[in-house]
C-alpha cells in the first residue's frame, strides 16, 4: 500500500485498478500521514476559514438528494435581503474572517443586477475581503458581471463525473454538460474555481469514484469540496443511507495527493456524520473551515439534508487545536497553486 500512496504522490495520478486498490484498502495511517505532509509543506499548520452566508433557499431545480429542492413543500423558505447580507459579512470581518461564501438555491429574485449590487456593496465596505459565491448555473456574462463587482472565487460541484450516474441523480430538465460548460465558463471568466462532488450519492460505486477523482484533472481546481450525501426526508433519495465518512476522510487525503496546494475544505457534511470527523478531515488533509454565518433563525431552514451540523467558532477552534493545527485568522486564504 505505500508503494501506491508514495506513486501518488510523486505522479499526482494512478490508473483506475491502482486507484481502487487504494480506495479499497482499510489501512489509511500512512496515506493521512503523507497528505499531511503534503499539506504543511504549502499550508504549514494553518487552518483557512470561509465564513459561510447562506443567503437563500428558494430553488428552482428540483436535484432528488437535495432538501431545498423546489418540490419540498415543507421547506420553510427565506431570503436574506442586500442589508442583512453586509450585516452578516461586517460582523463576520469583526471576528476575523477574511473570506465570505454567498451561497444559495438557484433564486431568480436574485437578479445578476441584485448579485452584482450585493458584491459591490460589500467590497466597498471591507476592501480587504474574499467573495466566493455558490449560487450554481449562469451564463458566462453573469459569471463575467460577476467578476467585476467583486466576486473572486465560485464553487460549483459536478456531483458526479458520469453523465448516466448526473441523470439519476436529477430530474431530465438538468443537464450534466450544462453543469460541465459552467466550469469552464467560470475560468475563462476569471474566477477561481471550486469544485468536487458527492460521496456515496445513490447508486455510485467504487469505479464511478476513480471517475470523479479523474475529472478533477480536467479543471485543475484551487478548491475541491467534497462531502458524503446525506438524505432528507422530503426528497426522492429519503430513504437510501448517508455516504460513508471512512471513504470521505480517504478521497480527501488521495484528493490532496493529487492537488498539492489546493484549497480544501473538511466539510459540514462530513462533520455531521460525527464532529469528530471534521477534525479527522483535516488529519487526512484538509486546510480549509467554513463556519456558518447564516443569522440562527434561517440557518435551521436551510436544510439541505437531515441534522445538518452546526458548531460554533470557538468549538471549531478548540477541535482544530487538538488537532495540532491552528485557525489563520485575518487571512484571506488564497491558493497556493500558481
Ligand atoms: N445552488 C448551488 C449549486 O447548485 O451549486 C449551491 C447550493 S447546493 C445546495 C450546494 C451543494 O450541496 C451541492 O453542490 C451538493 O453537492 C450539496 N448537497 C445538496 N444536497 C445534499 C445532500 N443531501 N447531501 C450532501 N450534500 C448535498
Amino acid at each position: 500500500m505505500r508503494e501506491l500512496v508514495d506513486r501518488l504522490e510523486q505522479k499526482r495520478l494512478l490508473s483506475e485498478n491502482e486507484f481502487l486498490k487504494l480506495l479499497e484498502n482499510k489501512e489509511t495511517e500512512y496515506l493521512f500521514s503523507r497528505a499531511c505532509a503534503v499539506r504543511e509543506r504549502y499550508y504549514g499548520k494553518a487552518v483557512y476559514l470561509r465564513g459561510l452566508i447562506e443567503f437563500t433557499n428558494y430553488c428552482k431545480n428540483n436535484c432528488y438528494y437535495c432538501g431545498i429542492r423546489r418540490d419540498n413543500k415543507n421547506a420553510v423558505r427565506y431570503r436574506l435581503e442586500r442589508a442583512q447580507i453586509l450585516d452578516v459579512c461586517r460582523s463576520g470581518y469583526e471576528i476575523g474572517f477574511r473570506t465570505f461564501v454567498l451561497q444559495g438555491g438557484e433564486d431568480p429574485y436574485f437578479t445578476d443586477d441584485k448579485i452584482c449590487e450585493i458584491l459591490a456593496d460589500i467590497k466597498s465596505e471591507i476592501s480587504d475581503c474574499a467573495i466566493t459565491l455558490s449560487i450554481g448555473e449562469k451564463k458566462y456574462q453573469s459569471y463575467q458581471k460577476f467578476r467585476t463587482s467583486g466576486a473572486d472565487r465560485y464553487l460549483l460541484r459536478y456531483e458526479t463525473a458520469s453523465p448516466a450516474h448526473y441523470a439519476k441523480l436529477h430530474p431530465q430538465e438538468m443537464s450534466f454538460d450544462r453543469r460541465i460548460s459552467c466550469l469552464y465558463k467560470l475560468n475563462q471568466a476569471g474566477l477561481q474555481v471550486g469544485t468536487g462532488f458527492m460521496v456515496g450519492s445513490p447508486f455510485q460505486d467504487l469505479t464511478s469514484i476513480v471517475n470523479d477523482l479523474k475529472k478533477l484533472n480536467d479543471f485543475k481546481p484551487q478548491m475541491v469540496g467534497i462531502g458524503p450525501f446525506i438524505p432528507h426526508k422530503d426528497t426522492p433519495f429519503a430513504s437510501f443511507a448517508s455516504g460513508s465518512p471512512e471513504l470521505t476522510l480517504v478521497l480527501i487525503a488521495v484528493i490532496r495527493l493529487m492537488f498539492p496546494a489546493a484549497l480544501l475544505p473538511s466539510t459540514t457534511a462530513l462533520g455531521t456524520l460525527g464532529s469528530e470527523y471534521r477534525v479527522k478531515g483535516l488529519l487526512a488533509g484538509a486546510n480549509v473551515l467554513m463556519p456558518n454565518l447564516t443569522p440562527p433563525c434561517n440557518r435551521e431552514n436551510y436544510k439541505i439534508y437531515d441534522n445538518k451540523a452546526y458548531e460554533p467558532l470557538e468549538e471549531l477552534a478548540k477541535q482544530v487545536e487538538s488537532a495540532g493545527y491552528y485557525i489563520d485568522i485575518n487571512n484571506i486564504g488564497d491558493s497556493k497553486i500558481v
